[in-house]
Order: structure tokens, then C-alpha cells, then sequence
């Protein structure tokens, strides 16, 4: 059976992985085996998501009226049932929905009434509570389909623990990537010196752990000290793959959908306000504003060092009528050139414009010259794939650790 359990938690407090976590140890006590936990990440750009728009589902083996009954007491539980913008959704289905619905969810807009018409044609036992929105992210959950996956360790704390500062090592959290990456990630930023694991939100989560699997996520997780975990639960997750992404083409972008598009700087970029970098990217003669903001840090200067004629495929969320950098593929770069008035070959002095059209002149000799001096400037940046670090990547967002995968290829050429 599948048990899918989202929008539990609140900006103050819980975490539905936290609950997930439970929900398994209380299946297993019941004698109901569990075969997968699954971390689910949906579209980013919900806008009624707490945080990471994240949701559970719990793969398992037993009676369903058993697990319906101990999901839906869990959530009861554990939920935020104070906070307005939480409305829990549970789902527990024999049979597996067709992952259709799951796609939407993850790259598009979905509705309550859409989700229960998956669930009614499954046969699906279900509970909305409030406005019931959370059986969106549950069904999404159940009908989950991870063609690719990685897996997150997840510590949570105990609970006299909750709302207090965090004790974790940092040291320790370094010397774990080291040891184990590039099999496991974003547990620090180097570039940057922060670490990227240990979250700052007042909920159960101690620390995460990504990686390519259980192995080397829980050897990452033996190197790092800290207060006292009460459970540990790894995950198989959709995090780092890029399933949010969808080939586009710029002038065909839908807000809210996330895509990697294929097309040439306009113009030179420009650091705005704040430090965020824009440029226009064209195709066909349509342009997108393609923004890199100020806490992708050292990416801004990729995207500083692009000039108008490099073809590039960019890859990010399509929102307010830009595509929010994630990555970019710089597939070929233009030519930068310096265009000077000419040295007099004479004089070694450098000639001036004579007026429009009208070439040169050595304001020394008089003599007289028709060409321009065109120098060809060496770039900073070379052709190749370059990704916002650490502490700005989305859950969803591919690390380049982790390669590129064919599709993303064949559109960078
Ligand atoms: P956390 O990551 O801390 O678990 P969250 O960011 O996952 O929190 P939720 O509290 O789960 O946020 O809220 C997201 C809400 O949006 C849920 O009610 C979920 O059912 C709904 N939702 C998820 N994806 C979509 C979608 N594609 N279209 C419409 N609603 C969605």
C-alpha cells in the first residue's frame, strides 16, 4: 500500500518528514513492514507551501485499515492544526495512482478536486482536515515515480529540544563532506563557509544528509557530532534530480513551471539593486529577463561574464516574467572585441576618429587610416555547466556533482 501525508507543518513548528518518521516506527510496532519512505518535493512555486513544498509518502506492507487509522492519529497528533495555512491531507491507497498526477503536481498547478478524483478511482482511503489542500501533496506522494533518486539521512530532535539553538558540530559537518563527497552533497558550502545542513526554522529537523544512497548518506552522518538525536530516517527522495524541470523555449514560458531553455544573450548583463544580475535571453527574436539573484553569490560573476552573442541553455523557475537562475550550460561564446582607432604606423602614436564614416587621422603626421584596430579579447569564462552553489540550490535542483542528464545535453549541443 502507499501512504501519502502532506501540510502538516507551519512556519513556527513540525516538519512532515518529522512525521513520516514517526508514522514508520508506529507501522512497524503494528507489524506492518515498511518497504520505502519517500521524500517528495512538488513544485517549488506553490504559493501556499510552509517551505520546501515537501510531502510524505510511505510505501508498506499490512492491513490498510490498520495503517489508514494509525496515519490519520499520527497527523491528528502532530499536526498544526492551529496555524491557518495548515491543512492536512492523508491518503492510503492498495493500489499505486497512475504518476500522472504526481508530473502535475511537480511541474504544475494541481486542485483539490483533481486530487480526489485520482483517489476516488484508486479506491483510496482519505482525510482532509480544514480546507483539506493537503490531499493534493498526499496524492502527489502516493503516485510518486523517481526514474531518478537520491536519498537525504534526516535527524530530528528531541522534543524538549524544539525552538532551542542547534548543536551540531561544524567542524564535524565539514570534515563529513570531505570524507564522502562527491557521494554525498550540500552538507557545507566551501566556497562559501556556511553550512548548508542544519536548518534554522524552529522545527524538529537536527540536520540532513544528501547523497546517492543510504550507504553513503549514513556514513556521512557517523562523521558528524551533535546533541542527541531522537530518530533518524533516511529517505529515498526526488531531491537533486531536476524532475522539476521541462524543456522550453523562450516567449512559450508559463508562470509558476520550471524549464531549461535554449537561447543567445541579448545584451551585456546588469547588476541591479541589491546584487542581482539580469540579462535578456533571446530566440527567434522573443526575449526573457533571466535573473541571477544576490544569494547565489560567485554564479553572478558566470553570469557578469556573458556578453551578447553566447548561446547558452539556462534552467529555472519561470516567476514575475523571469527565469530565476539554477543553472546555466554556456554551450558557445561570442567573440569580445576591442574596436580602437588605429596606431600610426608612422608616429606609433594612437590615431583619432576623422568624424562619422570618415576613418582615422594621426593628429601628429596627418596621416590617415580607414580601418579600426580590432582586438580580440580573451574571455573569463569557458563553454560548460555552471550551477548556483550550495546555499542557494533548491531542493529539486540537480548538483552538477551528479552529471547532466542526456535530455539537458542534447538542448545544450
Ligand atoms: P514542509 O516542506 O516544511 O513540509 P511545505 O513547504 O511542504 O512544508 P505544505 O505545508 O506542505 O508546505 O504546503 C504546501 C501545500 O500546497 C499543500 O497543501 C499541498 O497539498 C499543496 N500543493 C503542493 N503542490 C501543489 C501543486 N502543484 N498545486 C497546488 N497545490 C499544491
Amino acid at each position: 500500500m502507499w501512504i501519502g501525508i502532506d501540510d502538516t507543518d507551519s512556519p513556527v513548528g513540525m516538519c512532515t518528514t518529522y512525521i513520516g518518521a514517526i508514522l514508520v516506527r508506529r507501522l512497524q510496532s503494528e507489524g506492518i513492514q515498511v518497504v520505502d519512505a519517500r521524500l517528495v518535493r512538488l513544485n517549488p512555486n506553490v504559493i501556499h507551501k510552509t517551505r520546501g513544498n515537501a510531502a510524505i509518502c510511505v510505501e508498506a506492507k499490512g492491513d490498510i485499515d490498520t495503517a489508514f487509522a494509525l496515519t490519520c492519529a499520527c497527523v491528528e497528533e502532530l499536526a498544526e492544526f492551529g496555524a491557518a495555512e495548515t491543512n492536512p491531507g492523508v491518503a492510503v491507497s492498495g493500489v499505486q495512482p497512475p504518476p500522472d498526477f504526481y508530473y502535475a503536481a511537480l511541474r504544475d498547478f494541481c486542485n483539490l478536486g483533481e486530487a480526489v478524483e485520482v483517489l476516488k478511482s484508486v479506491g483510496a482511503r482519505y482525510r482532509g482536515y480544514k480546507n483539506q489542500r493537503g490531499l493534493i501533496g498526499a496524492t502527489a506522494a502516493i503516485a510518486s515515480d523517481f526514474p531518478d533518486r537520491t536519498y537525504e539521512l534526516l535527524a530530528y530532535r528531541k522534543r524538549e529540544m524544539w525552538g532551542f539553538h542547534r548543536q551540531v558540530d561544524r567542524e564535524s559537518l565539514f570534515f563529513a563532506e570531505r570524507m564522502t563527497y562527491p557521494h554525498t552533497w550540500d552538507t557545507v558550502d566551501w566556497e562559501n563557509d556556511v553550512v548548508v545542513s542544519v536548518p534554522h526554522t524552529p522545527d524538529p529537523v537536527l540536520f540532513g544528509i544528501r547523497g546517492e544512497s543510504p550507504t553513503w548518506v549514513t556514513d556521512a552522518r557517523s562523521y558528524v557530532r551533535s546533541e542527541e538525536s531522537a530518530c533518524e530516517q533516511v529517505y529515498t527522495t526526488n531531491q537533486g534530480t531536476d524532475a522539476h524541470l521541462v524543456p522550453g523555449t523562450v516567449g512559450m514560458l508559463r508562470e509558476g513551471r520550471s524549464y531549461l531553455v535554449r537561447g543567445t544573450v541579448a545584451a551585456t548583463p546588469v547588476t541591479g539593486p541589491g546584487g542581482h544580475v539580469s540579462f535578456p535571453l533571446t530566440d527567434e527574436g522573443v526575449e526573457v529577463r533571466c535573473m541571477a539573484y544576490e544569494p547565489t553569490k560567485g554564479f553572478r560573476d558566470v553570469v557578469r561574464a556573458l556578453i551578447p552573442g553566447d548561446l547558452v541553455v539556462a534552467a529555472g523557475s519561470y516567476k514575475g516574467e523571469s527565469l530565476n537562475l539554477e543553472k546555466l550550460g554556456i554551450s558557445r561564446l561570442a567573440d569580445a572585441v576591442r574596436v580602437r582607432p588605429p596606431i600610426c604606423p608612422t608616429c606609433r602614436k594612437r590615431m583619432t576618429s576623422a568624424g562619422t564614416a570618415k576613418g582615422y587621422k594621426c593628429r601628429a603626421c596627418g596621416a590617415r587610416s580607414r580601418d579600426p584596430e580590432i582586438e580580440r579579447l580573451k574571455r573569463p569564462i569557458r563553454p560548460g555547466w555552471y550551477e548556483v552553489p550550495p546555499s542557494a540550490r533548491r531542493h529539486l535542483a540537480r548538483p552538477l556533482v551528479r552529471g547532466v542528464p542526456a535530455w539537458q545535453q542534447a538542448l545544450y549541443g
